[in-house]
């Protein structure tokens, strides 16, 4: 059987290595030290933001982002409902309530329609959210010029998720830099990866000092040890920051890869009846993952696509499935991008993820697109 074709493997670039080396030369493995101040000095640069603080997962730093903004028990928070769990999760851990909201069509983001109803709902149930987390979704930046006035409207500050958006722009600007605070994920599926670890970014550098607090233990200043608040063990070792320093080098290259993996999937399928997630034209994805979704008109399933490339040893999946059908979240209230059809369950019923890895060769590419064709092909009797 062939190699695997992941979905979107770790893909290293070969300056990695460096910086590792570098760090077991100084003997300083851990805990922190130059490459993770480096890491966030580079990372700073690279979206055009002034401060960074690296953490051990995106997760962490959406948690932090929600202290920081004094959630709590029986607090409301509003959170992007097509999305993956480390988006929303920590609004369990702070006790609190989440609130979520459908995606719109034209790039599967939130729907500023459906926040004025939770808005409205929220102000007249007294039920006011502490935050919106705003999720940039497959690569793609949300419509911030729609969303933010509304967030504004209410007082209420902005979380941008940008965990699968690297790179990604809106109108000129890069993507984790319009919400008061943004975080980064670099999972191993992420566009870059450190083998697990995250970011927080933001312009307001108390914010920034307060989490890099928390994130390391709330220690006081003393040479005891000495605490008046609680903790949190959230860093990143200095060796995972020099793979991510490696990565942000090779970053643009990657977007280049996954964009042309993404463009050659869309004309080579032009013909069949799926369409692809739609490319504002108001900035630049950086192409995290391929997303086709097939057409009403079609019986072919996302299984039948799923199953069938399975059986050649390459990974594909379903969308997100959105957090407001998920057990766990199931007494949390959604608000719907229309009357009562939910644009992002229905994306989840008929989508599917495609191998987008920087690292697909075209041969790869090649064999995926191969057992998609022959799937809307009929059997010649
Ligand atoms: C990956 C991801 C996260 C979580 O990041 P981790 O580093 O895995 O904790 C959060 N939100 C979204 C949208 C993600 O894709």
């Amino acid at each position: 059987m062939q190699d695997r074709i992941f979905l979107s493997p770790p893909h290293m670039s070969g300056n990695e290595m460096k910086y590792i080396e570098e760090a077991f030369d100084s003997n300083w493995i851990a805990p922190l030290g130059t490459n993770v101040d480096k890491f966030e000095e580079e990372l700073c640069e690279y979206v055009g933001i002034n401060h960074a603080l690296a953490l051990s997962s995106g997760t962490a730093g959406i948690h932090l982002a929600l202290k920081y903004f004094n959630v709590g028990p029986g607090d409301y928070v509003f959170c992007s409902d097509l999305t993956f769990a480390g988006s929303c999760n920590p609004i369990l851990y702070q006790y609190a309530n989440p609130v979520f909201i459908d995606s719109e069509p034209e790039t599967w983001n939130m729907s500023p329609e459906a926040l004025e109803k939770a808005f409205h709902w929220a102000q007249s149930e007294n039920k006011m959210p502490k935050a919106v987390i705003i999720v940039d979704l497959y690569g793609q930046s949300a419509d911030y010029d729609r969303l933010l006035p509304i967030c504004e409207q209410y007082g209420v500050p902005v979380i941008e998720d940008a965990a699968e958006a690297l790179g990604a722009t809106y109108k000129g600007k890069k993507c984790g830099t319009f919400g008061h605070v943004g975080i980064f994920s670099f999972n191993g599926n992420k566009i870059i990866t450190t083998s697990g670890g995250g970011m927080i970014v933001s312009n307001d550098e108390e914010a920034i000092k307060k989490m890099r607090f928390w994130a390391t233990q709330s220690r006081e200043p003393a040479k005891h040890y000495e605490h008046r608040e609680v903790g949190y063990n959230y860093r990143i070792s200095n060796i995972s920051a020099g793979i991510g320093r490696g990565q942000l080098q090779a970053l643009d290259s990657f977007i280049d890869n996954r964009k042309f993996i993404f463009d050659t999937y869309v004309n080579k399928l032009e013909d069949k009846p799926i369409r692809f997630m739609p490319i504002s034209d108001s900035g630049s994805p950086n192409y995290w993952l391929s997303v086709l979704v097939l057409d009403d008109s079609t019986s072919v399933t996302p299984e039948d696509i799923i199953n069938q490339l399975e059986l050649s040893n390459i990974e594909s999946r379903p969308l997100w499935k959105p957090m407001h059908l998920q057990p766990v979240f199931e007494d949390s209230p959604i608000f719907f991008h229309g009357e009562t059809e939910c644009v992002g369950s229905s994306l989840f019923q008929c989508g599917v993820c495609l191998p987008s890895g920087s690292s697909m060769t075209e041969a790869q590419q090649e064999t995926v697109l191969q057992i998609i064709n022959d799937i809307f092909t009929p059997v010649k009797k």
